[in-house]
């Protein structure tokens, strides 16, 4: 069985708060057609959702964002439309990796889920390590590059950072890197 994982596409990271980012808004609609196809094929989709505590230890590192509760932690109204049916599912994660002490595991298992799709925000943190810990259970991963992207920020070049991100999970974890005019890594 194949399934979908859209990372974080919430409005914390999109719309609103300390982490939003234009970059990261852009690829909202490739991302809308992403889980359009998935659904239209039968497939799983499975939403993440960062969804933090006050007093994270995530906060030593990042200003805070998306705390449970608030709007920044809800999916942007263009998927959250998408929540509800059958084939759809929402992890809350508090983590990089969506496989961190969450229900991501459980669904995998529960459906047979051997192969998936991955696309979202931001490309270098939440997807490389969701990405990483998918390739750690022998799950054939697919990144599509045109529904993924990271923030603009100073020392973290939005396009630098993602490309060499996609590198990395093609090289050296595996995954196949999907781009608009075809497929590069293995
Ligand atoms: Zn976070």
């Amino acid at each position: 069985m194949q399934a979908l994982i859209v990372v974080d596409m919430q409005n914390g990271f999109l719309r609103h708060g300390n982490l939003a980012s234009e970059q990261c808004l852009a690829v909202l609609p490739a991302v809308v057609d992403e889980v359009r196809a998935a659904l239209g094929a039968g497939h799983h989709v499975i939403f993440t959702a960062d969804t933090h505590e006050h007093d994270d230890a995530e906060f030593q590192i990042f200003p805070t964002h998306c705390i449970r509760g608030t709007g920044e932690a809800d999916l942007v109204d263009e998927l959250a439309s998408f929540l509800g049916g059958e084939t759809v599912h929402l992890v809350p994660k508090r983590r990089y990796s969506a496989m961190f002490e969450t229900e991501l595991e459980g669904i995998l298992h529960r459906y047979a889920i051997t192969d998936v799709r991955i696309c979202g925000v931001c490309t270098d943190i939440c997807v490389l390590h969701t990405t990483a810990d998918l390739r750690n259970r022998d799950i054939a991963v697919t990144v599509v590059a045109n529904a993924t992207a990271t923030f603009e920020a100073p020392e973290h070049s939005a396009e630098a950072v993602r490309e060499q991100s996609l590198a990395h999970m093609a090289g050296i974890l595996g995954a196949t890197v999907e781009r608009s005019t075809g497929a590069v890594g293995s």
